[in-house]
């Protein structure tokens, strides 16, 4: 629940927490947070403001058919599944299916199991393998990337192929603990690969005629892109 940072202060956070999200977060995403509590890299789950603006995308695009990659114990997916219609679809992609199952029997409980194929593997390979099928381009509506930063760009080139135009892809962590605004020497070296990385990658899309895009301060950032052409 900690913020990155971003924010003016810690406490401002704990306001849009409390004044906005709490108040509105479905039961099942709650218990899942409660399961999640005690893994020791809890602080991979996706940040609550920054999902309870991406529920509000999915239902803006009428999301049915998605993607996701990084799905971790599920909070991202099962915010995904909760809001996309019953007969909605979502390819999930993670390398590790442990994490999954520790979320998966909430995801059962709250009766979207159904919606949800989750693929245990790198990513790359399922979008390639989800390409050679050439019903699957521009057909998807949304897609969520929240995985290894070193491939982004990977994943965009792929899934702008795959959405449709006017489809939405939502990549996270795009401000990295907020280092993309610090030399590299004011940054702790943890942070510095991934710092590399993201300003490369905000650079790359920013140059992107065929998106339209927000870089948006919602947890540690989200670039929401559109596919515009
Ligand atoms: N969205 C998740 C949530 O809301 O809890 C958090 C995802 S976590 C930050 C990143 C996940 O990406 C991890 O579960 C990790 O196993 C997965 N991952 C890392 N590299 C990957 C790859 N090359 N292909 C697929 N999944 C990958
Ligand atoms: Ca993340």
């Amino acid at each position: 629940m900690a913020s990155k940072g971003l924010l003016q202060t810690e406490e401002l956070y704990k306001y849009i927490l409390e004044s906005s999200v709490f108040p509105r977060e479905p039961e099942p995403l709650k218990e899942l947070r409660d399961v999640t509590a005690n893994h020791p890299r809890k602080l991979m789950a996706t940040a609550l403001d920054a999902g309870q603006i991406i529920t509000m995308l999915l239902q803006l695009v009428n999301a049915k058919k998605t993607i996701e990659i990084g799905v971790f114990t599920g909070y991202s997916l099962l915010l995904t599944a909760l809001s996309i219609p019953e007969d909605g679809k979502i390819t999930a992609i993670d390398i590790d299916r442990d994490a999954y199952e520790i979320g998966l029997p909430i995801i059962k409980k709250a009766g979207v199991e159904h919606k949800i194929n989750f693929v245990e593997s790198e990513a790359l390979p399922v979008l390639d393998q989800l390409l050679t099928d050439h019903e699957n381009e521009g057909s998807y509506d949304y897609a969520f990337v929240d995985a290894d930063k070193v491939n982004y760009w990977n994943y965009h080139e792929r899934l702008l192929k795959l959405l449709k135009v006017g489809g939405i892809v939502v990549y996270d962590n795009t401000l990295w603990g907020g280092s993309v605004a610090k030399n590299e020497n004011e940054t702790p070296e943890f942070y510095r690969p991934g710092r590399h990385l993201t300003i490369e990658f905000n650079k790359q899309i920013a140059a992107d005629s065929r998106v339209q895009i927000s870089l948006a301060p919602f947890g540690d950032g989200i670039t929401i892109c559109k596919r515009i052409m």
